[in-house]
């Protein structure tokens, strides 16, 4: 990358979790039969009127909230025109001159350390329907199903200058809208999707290099990958003296390359209007006022008081924070036991157990363990009821039953002896059965004491409570 720096900005479409579409009253549900959530609105049947969803201008609002914008009290829908299939108006309806919200950021942990993203706009739109093509050899079909969902468009300044970057960002930006609950979070389904404008110039310039936007990726693992082979393959245009072009592109994630779509069309291709039938929407004050006292707190604001309760790290408490079902659960648990070592629990054993028995780590109802389930099982070892080794053992099962620990180690036979007469016994037989290591020990040998204390785990079944079994070999080994 020598003598290049690479420079991006993101667009994302976030679909709004109302349950209706944007200008009619169908369900927004995924996976119905196609065609069956249509009328002559979202059909885009000619006479047909459009009324805006006032809920979601709600969650639109709550967006512009949340990432610092200014939210406009009278926004403007105007029309968007071109020619797709999947459009059946011929047209999308969208915001252009008066889009809702304005001139926000994001602060992100950059390349570089902390770093502000701005957001030149969020604005309101109606999604496209889907064009199936895979179903027959040579016809497509169209399902208007999603037509007409509400969709915010959240554009970012060209402000990213990596990969990695642009990933910090859409994370923060997703935890927002999750936590805000104004959108589901599903980008399999593609409720929250993003184009990637990347374009490279010269170290030290200040213009900006000709962008490819590559569209419709969804998952992070793609925006990293496409962004990584499209900065590649600027590059190698570049240092092969080659011009490039202004175009839209398409990832591929399988073959991992990036393949241009069309020619990048302009603002005044599409001819923006007002839409003459959807009259301004207008926000009453005290509406607006209304909804900013009801933002949750955020991600960022939740881990900086996550810090404080546990003292951890910047990057481990981002993590409890990475979804609202998963802080809410840790914080629970916090509540009734030691915050440090119940978060230890859920970065450590917690994750580990999700992902290895396919539970979703953002959605504590899938799992049998309840939050006071986890503060009992701290509570066990820090009372040496069980061993660290032990709790970390049974901790997979004690997740998906949802057995609370105490009742479970119990019944299992798993509670660490801690009584000194019944250990001491078990001492004595293994300093009897190995003389030649106690006389080497006495001899200077100490490092041994880590094979008596493996030997008296071996024989209890590492349920001996580890501080007693060293105070009695330290005393018996000392001794005569
Ligand atoms: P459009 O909506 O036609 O794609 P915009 O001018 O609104 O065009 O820009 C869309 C996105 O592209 C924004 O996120 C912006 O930051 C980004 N962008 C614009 N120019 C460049 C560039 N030269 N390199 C990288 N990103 C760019
Ligand atoms: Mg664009
Ligand atoms: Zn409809």
């Amino acid at each position: 990358m020598a003598g290049y720096e690479s420079v991006i900005g993101l667009e994302v479409h976030v679909q709004l979790a109302t349950s209706s579409k944007l200008f009619c009253s169908c369900p927004t549900s995924f996976g119905q039969k196609p065609n069956a959530n249509v009328c002559e609105v979202c059909s885009g049947m000619p006479g047909a009127l459009p009324l805006p969803n006032f809920q979601a201008v709600h969650f639109a609002a709550l967006v512009g909230m949340a990432t610092n914008c200014s939210v406009r009290s009278r926004s403007v829908f105007a029309r968007k025109n071109y020619f797709y299939p999947d459009l059946p108006a011929g047209y999308q309806i969208s915001q252009f001159e008066l889009p809702l919200c304005e001139h926000g950021y994001l602060d992100i942990m950059g390349d570089k350390g902390k770093k502000r993203i701005g957001i030149t706009r969020i604005h309101m739109e109606n999604d496209a329907g889907k064009s199936i093509h895979a179903q027959h050899e040579n016809l497509s079909y169209v399902d208007l199903n999603r037509a007409g969902t509400p969709l915010v468009e959240v554009v970012s300044e060209p402000d990213m200058r990596s990969p990695a970057e642009a990933v910090a960002y859409l994370k923060t930006l997703y935890g927002i809208v999750t936590y805000l609950e104004v959108c589901d979070g599903n980008m399999e389904e593609g409720s929250f999707r993003c184009d990637a404008n990347v374009s490279l110039r010269p170290v030290g310039s200040e213009t900006l290099g000709v962008r490819a936007e590559i569209k419709n990726l969804n998952s992070f693992r793609n925006v990293q990958r496409a962004i990584e082979y499209e900065i590649g393959r600027q590059q190698d245009m570049l240092d092969d003296g080659k011009r490039l072009v202004q175009e839209t592109r398409l990832y591929d994630a399988v073959k991992n390359s990036t393949a241009p779509m069309r020619s990048k069309e302009e603002a005044h291709d599409y001819r923006y209007f007002p839409d003459p039938d959807i009259l301004p929407v207008e926000i009453l004050t005290e509406d607006l006022e209304k909804w900013r006292k009801e933002l949750p707190e955020l991600p960022q604001e939740r881990a900086r008081r996550f810090r404080e309760m546990t003292g951890l790290p910047e990057a481990e408490a981002e993590v409890l924070v990475q979804s609202r079902g998963l802080a809410d659960f840790f914080e629970a648990a916090a509540q009734k036991a030691d915050p440090r070592k119940v978060a230890n629990f859920v970065l450590g054993p917690l994750l580990r157990e999700c992902h290895a028995r396919g539970l979703a780590a953002s959605d504590p109802t899938q799992w049998g363990m309840k939050p006071a389930g986890l503060a009992e099982l701290v509570h066990l070892v820090d009372k040496g009821l069980i061993s660290a080794k032990i709790a970390n053992d049974i901790f997979g099962e004690l997740l998906l039953s949802g057995d609370m620990p105490e009742t479970y180690v119990t019944a299992k036979g798993l509670v660490q002896i801690s009584d000194s007469a019944a250990l001491a016994a078990t001492v004595d037989d293994i300093l009897a059965a190995n003389p030649a290591e106690v006389e080497a020990y006495r001899g200077g040998k100490t490092k041994l004491m880590s094979f008596f204390v493996g030997q008296v785990m071996r024989a209890t079944k590492g349920k001996a409570n580890p501080a007693l079994v060293n105070e009695l070999l330290e005393s018996k080994l000392s001794g005569s």
